[in-house]
């Protein structure tokens, strides 16, 4: 008889039960399997660690997997298990990232495995790698003397005499001989073969390459931060200070001070494959490229870094977010830039904040984390107040530029004149300004936060309005590319010439500006300007984007109009005016962020006048100048913005003083998709100090064909939206045609 769980007899004889052990899959599935320990050649099974990466069957298909920690269930039948099927030689992923991986799939009520499958998110790395055969000369008196050396064999002798490996093809060529001449050699000992195994590492920077003279207030934060460095110990701190203030040198030092103790550092950057001037100071100053990783990478770029990283030979890690879960071998410090940027939330698949997951994981690495902004996060801000966050603050610019001054233009008195083409969008203020800093020979720049040329074109005689058929979105006009195109999906299309509700000829216009249309206005304004765009879609390489920053920078340009790609971190002596075409646009949409946004952004961008030694001046156009933050950007009080804002927020409840995770359900047929939401209200459930609300249309109720809805669970500081999601949505089990996303402090409300 057999039987489950007991020892199993065989003839007589007793075979041990084979061991076994839990494997957490990179599926998404939430909880680890049970496996049966893999044999090797003796018979014996092989012994695992937790954190080993191994490959196991998951019905027919093989996948990665972690050894996960906790014991198997011992009555699980045998029958029922599978075998491990290989075990990497990449080096175990440590107890502090399996931790963090379950901390994360918790926090953001995804499964597990989905969260694990990021931290092994280059298969190529988990490969055993062996490398090129390559063939060297080795001394050997032991050769049989009767092995004669002839005219050949010596000639691939002396080839491989004095020089590193080669390959059978290189060295055969090279001796002009046949391969069977050098497999002879080997065979009796003359050469032999091996494997290379590729040098996964990163050079490391030369010690001592000094920065510059700090001065007195950076000297004391950047020795703050380098002793919280050589204690290695958790702690949070805000690097506070205008752009300008020199953060970047300071933090430089926390990251030579890092390197110093032999420990590894990891910057994180919003948008790291535009940061080239960023990558430019870094060898500057350390001698050295860093380790990159973002989305560009080669495959065999990914598998280097990720093996270097493991084996702690990667000194420096600078990356976009998912950097955050790469397997460390000794992390010591973690810079996040730019804090503050929506971009480091990520909306696709697991939805996590990098920022607040970089603090949790300097926690479990036991080091520091900077967080480095000019306008920190209200968020970040209410953690310094409450003593969760330290503070350094950086005095002024460095060198003593000042900041700009900042004028408001009331658009509802300074009407934009037509111009005899059509409407126009600049004040009469405005352009007045522009004309004296080009006359002063200086340079200005024109913000506006919208591509294309128009956002919306609709037909004067019907008032049909050309929408994306995929989307609830109006089309953009990209005028250059004579198309219109939905900013959501990448859905384009001719402009037609006709209506194609009303079939009018000649009746579709252009409503409202986008930067194109801005370039057109002031082309026709300052003719003898020479004018350059900086966007997204028209800065198409890298190469591209060099080229007009040296234009801006040798003075060739000097009307520069632009959208939010501008406002990163460029550095123009000659600019001294910046005008803002329409400062209220960001400030609509019921984005409960609208307004600490929009003061971000218009702060960002105004810090890119008067950079050097000329003074800046700020214009902003805006229909509403008694708004905050229009108030706050005239007076340059950013703290007085903040204490403004965390009322606001105070007092609806709003993060960070109460919690919010949205709940998108979305599916192809809009009938079954509100079935379902009809159940999934029924449903909600009744928790003291929470409340649901929905479900709702989205604002984009339709997107790349999937209609959408939304809930959203509102809760007070002290009760965790997470539970009551996963209990609430664990009760009520979609189709598998309906998609149910859940984002936990959610950023966007689209
Ligand atoms: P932030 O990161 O706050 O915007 P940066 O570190 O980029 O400021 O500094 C702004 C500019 O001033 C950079 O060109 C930087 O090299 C320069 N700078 C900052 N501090 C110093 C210093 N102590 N000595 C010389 N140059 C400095
Ligand atoms: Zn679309």
């Amino acid at each position: 008889m057999f039987e489950g769980g007991d020892d199993l007899t065989l003839f007589g004889q007793s075979i041990d039960k084979p061991l076994r052990c839990r494997v957490q899959v990179t599926l998404p599935i939430d909880r680890p399997y049970d496996y049966i320990l893999p044999y090797g050649s003796d018979g014996q099974q092989i012994e695992l660690q937790p954190g080993q990466i191994v490959q196991v069957p998951v019905g027919r298909r093989i996948v990665p997997g972690v050894v996960w920690d906790g014991t198997a269930d011992e009555d699980v039948p045998l029958k029922k298990l599978k075998e491990i099927a290989g075990v990497s030689e990449a080096l175990p992923l440590k107890d502090e990232l399996r931790k963090f991986v379950a901390w994360i799939s918790s926090y953001t009520v995804s499964p597990q495995g989905s969260v694990l499958k990021m931290a092994l998110s280059v298969p190529q790395a988990l490969e055993t790698i062996t490398g090129q055969k390559l063939y060297r000369f080795i001394d050997s008196e032991s050769v049989e003397s009767n092995f004669r050396i002839t005219a050949a064999r010596q000639r691939v002798i002396d080839v491989a005499k004095d020089s590193g490996g080669w390959t059978m093809g290189d060295l055969a060529k090279e001796a002009g001989v046949s391969s069977s001449v050098v497999k002879g050699l080997e065979q009796v000992g003359f050469v032999e073969s091996y494997h290379e195994v590729p040098d996964f590492s990163f050079p490391v920077p030369a010690p001592n390459i000094k920065g510059p003279e700090l001065s007195v207030g950076q000297r004391e934060a950047a020795d703050d931060l380098m002793s919280r460095v050589r204690e290695h110990a958790f702690s949070t701190v805000v690097l506070d200070g205008v752009t300008g203030s020199g953060k970047t040198e300071v933090y430089f030092e926390a990251v030579e001070a890092a390197m110093q103790e032999g420990r590894q550092v990891l910057v994180l950057l919003p948008e790291i494959a535009l940061s080239s001037q960023w990558l430019d100071r870094f060898e500057q100053r350390f001698g050295v490229a860093p380790a990159e990783w973002h989305s560009e990478l080669t495959p065999a770029l990914r598998r280097k870094t990720w093996r270097a990283v493991a084996a702690g030979k990667a000194p420096v890690v600078v990356g976009a977010r998912s950097a955050l879960i790469l397997p460390y071998e000794n992390l010591g410090l973690i810079i996040v830039d730019e804090e503050h940027e929506g971009s480091f939330k990520q909306e696709d698949g697991v939805y996590y904040h990098a920022r607040d997951m970089a603090v949790v994981r300097a926690k479990g690495c036991s080091c520091p984390v900077v967080l480095a902004s000019a306008t920190p996060a209200l968020e970040t801000m209410v953690n310094v107040q409450n003593g969760r966050y330290d503070r350094l603050i950086l005095p002024g610019r460095h060198g003593g530029a000042g900041m700009p001054d900042v004028e408001l233009i009331d658009l509802r008195f300074d009407k934009p004149e037509r111009l005899n083409t059509g409407p126009g969008w600049l004040s009469q203020a405005l352009r007045g300004a522009i004309r004296q800093t080009l006359e002063a020979g200086e340079q200005a720049m024109l913000f506006l936060n919208r591509r294309g040329y128009a956002p919306l074109t609709l037909c004067r005689t019907c008032g049909h309005r050309m929408q994306c058929p995929h989307c609830t979105a109006w089309l953009v006009e990209h005028r250059r590319f004579s198309r219109l195109q939905c900013h959501h999906c990448g859905f384009n299309a001719a402009i037609p010439e006709t209506c194609p509700s009303c079939s009018a000829e000649d009746s579709l216009v252009a409503c409202g500006p986008g930067v194109e249309r801005i370039v057109e206005e002031a082309s026709k304004l300052f003719p003898e300007a020479n004018i350059a765009l900086m966007a997204s879609d028209t800065l198409t390489s890298p190469a591209a984007t060099r080229e007009v920053i040296e234009n801006i920078q040798n003075r060739k340009v000097n009307l520069l109009v632009g959208t939010q790609v501008v406002a990163k971190g460029y550095h123009f002596p000659y600019l001294t005016l910046v005008g803002v075409v329409d400062a209220d646009l960001g400030l609509f949409g019921g984005d409960l962020r609208a307004a600490e946004r929009t003061f971000q952004l218009l702060h960002q961008v105004a810090g890119r006048a008067g950079r050097a030694e000329r003074k800046g001046r700020v214009l902003l156009q805006t229909s509403d100048p008694k708004h905050p933050v229009m108030q706050t950007l005239k007076a340059g009080d950013r703290d007085k913005f903040l204490e403004l804002e965390a009322e606001t927020r105070a007092r609806g409840g709003l993060p960070p003083f109460g919690r919010l995770a949205a709940i998108i359900v979305s599916g192809p047929d809009e009938a079954e998709l509100d079935n379902f939401c009809a159940s999934l209200a029924r449903a909600i459930p009744q928790v003291d100090g929470a409340q649901i609300l929905g479900p709702a249309p989205a604002p984009l109720a339709l997107l790349r064909g999937k209609f959408r809805r939304r809930f959203l669970i509102m809760s007070k500081r002290s009760i965790a939206p997470q539970g009551i999601a996963k209990e609430w949505l664990g009760r009520v089990k979609p189709s598998s045609r309906i998609k149910v996303v859940v984002d936990v402090d959610p950023y966007s409300f689209l």
